[in-house]
């Protein structure tokens, strides 16, 4: 049976702060007529101003994935993305007052819970799909991580990581249709090694980030600072899932196929996902 699409039964509002910007953002998810996709509107720059969410847009990699349209910038949206792509939303219209998503809790737990509460109105046209078509890889050879791609008729992801820390090591994660999202996925959040802070600081990131939105690691201590504890043994590598799945949001349709992922951060995610689309992989 084909599947219809989908938009939101009713609208929402967060409000909260940019995880690496740190401005105050108000954002309202609104209901979209079929065929709309998922469309970002900067309303702090007018009413006729629209980001798609397209990999072909991505401008930026460092830390969050950044996508920008004639100059105009959206930024750590992923979150956001991997929500209204798993529990099936595709239409809508995302109103930003900032260039950037509220980050929240660091996780995409309060999206899930408001889009459960908005409720989903099925559309008259039919969901179209980006379906692997044959097996192809992309690997970055400098850091050694890998993207690899195969036909498949539902969304797989069975992805590693490997960070040369005690405290997190190699974990994986996995996700496929028997995983429920909303209790296993959408719950674990960002997190960073305390030693990075001080040289994301100077790059100008995280001027957002505080132990409310992020888990921080400190690997001399053995700890998580602020007495936070993990939801899930490799929450870490489900907040890695997380973020690919809404990196490959940007195919702007619905990806079926099985993806694998070793040591997957933005840049290769949305790079080899352009490279599967250039190659009409996908
Ligand atoms: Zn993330």
């Amino acid at each position: 049976m084909q599947i219809k699409q989908h938009t939101i039964a009713s609208s929402a509002a967060f409000s909260g702060v940019g995880l690496h910007g740190g401005k105050p953002v108000e954002m309202r998810l609104l209901p979209a007529p079929d065929n709309y996709g998922i469309v970002f509107q900067r309303t702090d720059l007018g009413n006729e101003v629209f980001v798609h969410p397209l990999v072909e847009h991505v401008s930026h990699t460092r830390r969050s994935t950044e996508f920008a349209e004639n100059g105009v910038k959206v930024r750590t949206a992923e979150h956001l993305l991997a929500a209204l792509r798993s529990l099936g939303v595709d239409n809508v219209l995302v109103q930003l007052d900032a260039p950037e998503v509220p980050i929240l809790d660091g996780s995409a737990l309060p999206y899930v819970t408001a889009l459960g509460r908005c409720g989903l109105l099925e559309q008259k046209a039919d969901r179209i799909y980006r379906r692997v078509k044959r097996h192809a890889e992309y690997r970055d050879p400098k850091s050694g991580s890998f993207v690899t791609v195969d036909p498949c008729d539902e969304l797989v992801v069975d992805l590693t990581i490997d960070f040369k820390s005690p405290m997190v090591g190699r974990q994986q994660a996995s996700y496929d249709d028997t995983v429920d999202f909303v209790s296993q996925i959408a719950p674990c959040r960002t997190f960073c090694f305390y030693r990075e802070i001080a040289l994301m600081r100077f790059f100008g990131l995280i001027k957002g980030g505080s132990l409310d939105n992020a888990l921080v690691i400190d690997d001399r201590k053995r700890c998580i600072l602020g007495g936070k504890t993990l939801q899930f043994d490799n929450e870490l590598a489900r907040h890695k899932l997380l973020d690919l799945l809404g990196d490959f949001a940007l195919a702007g349709a619905p990806v079926l196929g099985r993806i694998t992922a070793y040591k997957p951060g933005h840049k290769t995610n949305t790079q080899a996902l352009q490279y599967f689309i250039n190659e009409a992989v996908l």
